[in-house]
């Protein structure tokens, strides 16, 4: 029996990937389409721009997109979960009543940061998972919110995480960030054909926080910041998916390249030794090619859920540096959700 999913936020950027990743899941099916007010009593394909490169499913088009709240959802259809893809005002909210009764996988930054929400990268800190127990009792729901970082984190934290054996003390970080992260439909072409935007709003800021609760330690009751200090410098380039990170990194021991470069190689995590559906077999891929990796030619490694790294060498200010990419609507977003859902079922959260 799969689950039966609704999906928050359907007819945006993330949500159509949400509807692309699910079709045949072993473990989920879509069972409720639900958006804003806007899109809410027309069919799917009458009020969503498909904007992926492979065909909208017909049974998908012809369902009716609901608002995204309870009584509408519960209304359309029977569900067992929620994926929420919410703009972040929306979500705050509207996630919590979900939670009441269902667990809630979501996109959005509302609650990433909130004390007893897990904010999950699984194959970092699937202990973190824990909180979702802690969560439901101290607010008395059946269901529970658990979240995923923001795209460009994940793929940060994916990074960094076995570089932790090394002593990770400072870490500097500039972002080329595709434009399907702003959404649909996103930064006006006006403002970015032959342009980069220096500048996205609360990005820096998320990077900067999200990291050192990923990569925290949980006691049991709470996670505890990863003691690093992260500088990040984010910007909006014209590259339709695929965030690359330019990554500066003091480390305590002083590796060289080639055991960095074996530490990235071999680094596996509960979704591969489990053998999640959404998993991929190498979480970080490493190229050696020194022009590599590019958005255009390494976004789809590993289905969009590998991270690509390149570029390593040794860094005359801090000790590494590397290149990394990551597909912000696979691995930064709906793929990381699915991910996620799929670890808490298989551990037993619901
Ligand atoms: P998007 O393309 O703008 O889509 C937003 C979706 O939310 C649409 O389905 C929209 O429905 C719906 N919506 C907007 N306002 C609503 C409201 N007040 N009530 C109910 N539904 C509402 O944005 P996106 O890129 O998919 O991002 C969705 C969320 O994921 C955001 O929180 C974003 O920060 C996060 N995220 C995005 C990425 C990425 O790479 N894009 C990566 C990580 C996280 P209508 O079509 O009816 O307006």
């Amino acid at each position: 029996m799969k689950r039966k999913v609704a999906i928050l936020g359907a007819t945006g950027a993330v949500g159509q990937r949400f509807i692309q990743l699910l079709q045949n899941h072993p473990l989920f099916e879509i069972g409720v389409l639900a958006a804003s007010e806007r899109s809410a009593g027309r069919k799917y394909c009458e009020a969503c721009n498909w904007i992926l490169e492979s065909e909208m499913p017909n049974d998908i088009g012809e369902m009716p997109v609901v608002n995204a709240d309870v009584k509408s959802v519960e209304k359309t259809g029977n569900i067992d979960i929620v994926f929420s893809s919410l703009p972040a005002d929306a979500a705050s909210q509207v996630e919590e009543e979900f939670a009441k009764k269902y667990p809630v996988f979501s996109k959005a930054s509302a609650h990433r940061l909130k004390e007893d929400v897990p904010l999950i990268v699984p194959e970092v800190n699937p202990d973190h998972l824990t909180l979702v127990s802690i969560q439901k009792k101290r607010r008395g729901w059946n269901g529970f919110i658990s979240t995923d970082p923001n795209c460009s984190t994940i793929q940060l934290a994916i990074t960094l995480k076995p570089l932790m054996a090394f002593g990770v003390k400072r870490v500097v970080v500039s972002t080329m960030q595709a434009l399907s992260g702003a959404g649909y439909p996103g930064v006006a072409s006006l403002d970015i054909i032959d342009n980069v935007i220096p500048y996205i709003q609360s990005e820096e800021e998320k990077i900067e926080l999200e990291t050192l609760k990923i990569l925290g330690k949980f006691d049991g009751v709470k996670v505890h910041p990863a003691n690093i200090q992260i500088s990040a410098s984010c910007n909006r380039v014209d590259v339709k998916d695929g965030h690359l990170e330019c990554i500066f990194v003091e480390l305590e021991t002083k590796p060289n390249v080639e055991e960095v470069k074996a530490a990235f190689e071999s680094f596996r995590g509960e979704p591969q030794e489990l053998k999640l559906p959404s998993a991929p077999e190498n979480p970080i891929i490493v190229r050696d090619e020194p022009n590599r990796p590019q958005p255009r030619f390494d976004r789809d490694l590993g289905g969009g859920m590998s991270i690509v790294v390149g570029r390593i060498r040794h860094d005359p200010v801090l000790t590494i540096k590397y290149v990394c990419l990551g597909h912000n609507t696979i691995r930064g977003a709906a793929g990381a959700a699915l991910l996620s859902a799929e670890l808490t079922t298989k551990k037993g959260y619901f």
